[in-house]
C-alpha cells in the first residue's frame, strides 16, 4: 500500500474582510450609538490633543474564558457569512490578544485574525513588547500593523475638509497634522510593521498623504513597497487621488458606505462636492492599490452584501435593502469583475462561476 502524501497547505476560497470591529463588538464592548454622541467623543479627544486610537479600551468585561467565550461566537458568526479572514482595525487592549490565545490553545479558530494595534496601544507597550507579542501570536492571529486617526466622521461633520460642510459653516477636525503623523510612525518603519490611517475628509487624505511623504522622506519607490493603507479615504479630489496612486497608498474602503450615507453626503456636500465621496470607480481606474471591509458593526459583517452594493449599488438580499442607492461613481462592477487581481481586495478568491451573479 502507498503511504499517505503529505499535507501540503493549499488555498481555498475565501471572503475577506479587511477593516472591522468585530472582536470588540463580540466582547460586548458598546459602541457610540448617535452622531451626536461620536462628535462630542471626536471634539473632546481634540481638545485634549489626542486621537481616538490613542484613547484606550476599558478592563476586560468578563472573567478570561466568558470573554474567550464571547470571542469565538463572534468568530464562528463571521466564518458563518463565508468570511476566511477578517482585520481587527485597532486593537485598543491586550486582552482580546490573551483570549484569542486561549481559544488557540483549544484549536483551530473558525477563519484567520490579522490584527492592527491601536497607536496609542502601542505606543505604551514599546517595541520590544510588541514585537513579542507579534512573534507570540499564533498560527491563526497575525499582529499586522499599527492604526493612527488622522480626521473624523462624515455623518458627526468631524472629517477634516478643505472647505466648510454645506449645512455647518467648519471644515471638521484634524487630529493629527503632518508632520506629527510623520514623527509618529517613524519608529515602526524599518521592523515590518504596516501603517494604517484613517482619514475621512479630503484635508484628513491630503494631510496623511503629506506625513507618509515625510515618513518616507520623499522615497515613493519606498513607500510603495512599504504600502501603507488610509482606512475609508471617502472624500477625495482628483489629485488626491492620483497623488495615492503615484505613492502606492493603499486605499481600504467601505463599499456599504456609499449605500447607507448617501442623504448624509448631499447634506455635508452639497450637489457641488458630492461626486467627490466614494469615488470607488475612479479609485480602480487610476490603479490605486484597493482593499475592502465593512466597518462592522459600523455596517453590516455580511460580505455578500457589501460586494453587491459594491457591484450594483444595492444589495437585494431580504433584510439589507436600503432607501438610497450608491451613485453611479461608486460602483465599480465592470472594472472589478473583469479583472481577478481587483476582486482580491474583496474576496481572496472568487469563484469563476459566482462572478456571473455578482448580483447577490
Ligand atoms: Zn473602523
Amino acid at each position: 500500500m502507498q503511504p499517505a502524501p503529505p499535507l501540503s497547505p493549499v488555498t481555498v476560497p475565501g471572503l475577506i474582510d479587511s477593516h472591522a470591529h468585530l472582536l470588540r463588538d463580540s466582547a460586548g464592548l458598546a459602541f457610540p450609538g448617535t452622531a451626536a454622541a461620536v462628535r462630542a467623543f471626536h471634539r473632546q479627544v481634540a481638545g485634549q490633543g489626542s486621537t481616538p486610537m490613542d484613547v484606550l479600551d476599558p478592563p476586560p468585561p468578563a472573567a478570561p474564558g466568558e470573554v474567550a467565550g464571547r470571542l469565538l461566537a463572534g468568530l464562528r458568526r463571521a466564518a458563518g457569512t463565508g468570511l476566511a479572514e477578517i482585520t481587527e482595525m485597532g486593537m485598543r487592549e491586550w486582552w482580546y490578544l490573551d483570549a484569542l490565545a486561549r481559544l488557540q490553545a483549544a484549536g483551530p479558530l473558525p477563519l484567520r485574525v490579522r490584527i492592527y494595534l491601536a497607536s496609542g496601544l502601542a505606543g505604551q507597550a514599546g517595541p520590544d513588547e510588541i514585537g513579542a507579542r507579534r512573534a507570540d501570536a499564533g498560527p491563526w492571529v497575525a499582529l499586522d500593523g499599527i492604526k493612527f486617526y488622522a480626521d473624523g466622521w462624515l455623518g458627526p461633520r468631524t472629517c477634516a475638509m478643505c472647505g466648510n460642510f454645506d449645512d455647518e459653516a467648519q471644515d471638521g477636525l484634524l487630529f493629527m497634522d503632518a508632520a506629527t503623523l510623520a514623527r509618529r510612525i517613524t519608529p515602526y518603519l524599518g521592523s515590518g510593521w504596516r501603517i494604517a490611517t484613517h482619514a475621512i475628509g479630503d484635508r484628513g487624505i491630503e494631510a496623511v498623504l503629506d506625513g507618509y511623504e515625510l515618513a518616507w522622506d520623499g522615497d515613493l519607490a519606498a513607500m510603495a513597497a512599504a504600502a501603507p493603507r488610509i482606512e475609508h479615504a471617502s472624500v477625495q479630489s482628483g489629485d488626491l487621488i492620483a497623488r495615492m496612486a503615484a505613492c502606492g497608498v493603499t486605499a481600504c474602503i467601505q463599499p456599504s458606505f456609499a449605500v447607507t450615507d448617501v442623504p448624509q453626503v448631499s447634506a455635508a456636500l452639497g450637489s457641488g462636492r458630492s461626486a467627490a465621496a466614494y469615488p470607488w470607480a475612479a479609485l480602480a481606474a487610476a490603479g490605486v492599490r484597493l482593499l475592502a471591509g465593512t466597518d462592522y458593526p459600523i455596517e453590516v459583517l455580511e460580505p455578500l452584501v457589501g460586494l453587491a452594493r459594491l457591484v450594483s449599488g444595492r444589495s437585494r438580499r431580504q433584510g439589507f435593502a436600503a432607501a438610497g442607492s450608491a451613485p453611479p461613481a461608486s460602483k465599480t462592477a465592470r472594472v472589478s469583475c473583469r479583472s481577478p487581481n481587483q476582486l482580491k481586495w474583496w474576496v481572496g478568491y472568487f469563484p469563476a462561476q459566482d462572478r456571473a451573479n455578482a448580483d447577490v
